[in-house]
């Protein structure tokens, strides 16, 4: 697994390493906020490189966070939810 990540950031050719990150996700006036990510990161640019499907899984994670905050009404507001 450790493999398939990025020793060098492919837009600077930076160097990278493996951080715990949060993501912020803003959608018809709501706003979440995922922490807890790991992801590696770019020491240069802050380019950010999810696994293979962590991109996809975050944003599916995200999208459930907007379901859930419908179903609340919690349209106002800053949602946080944390991994780990
Ligand atoms: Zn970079």
């Amino acid at each position: 697994m450790d493999d398939l990540f990025l020793k060098k950031c492919s837009d600077c050719g930076g160097s990278t390493s493996y951080k715990t990150i949060s993501q912020k996700f803003e959608r018809e006036g709501m706003r979440i906020s995922i922490s807890g990510i790991k992801a590696i990161v770019c020491e240069n640019c802050g380019e950010i490189y999810f696994p293979p499907g962590g991109a996809d899984k975050l944003t599916a994670a995200a999208n459930s966070m907007f379901e859930l905050a419908k179903v609340e009404n919690q349209h106002k507001g800053l949602i946080k939810a944390g991994i780990g």
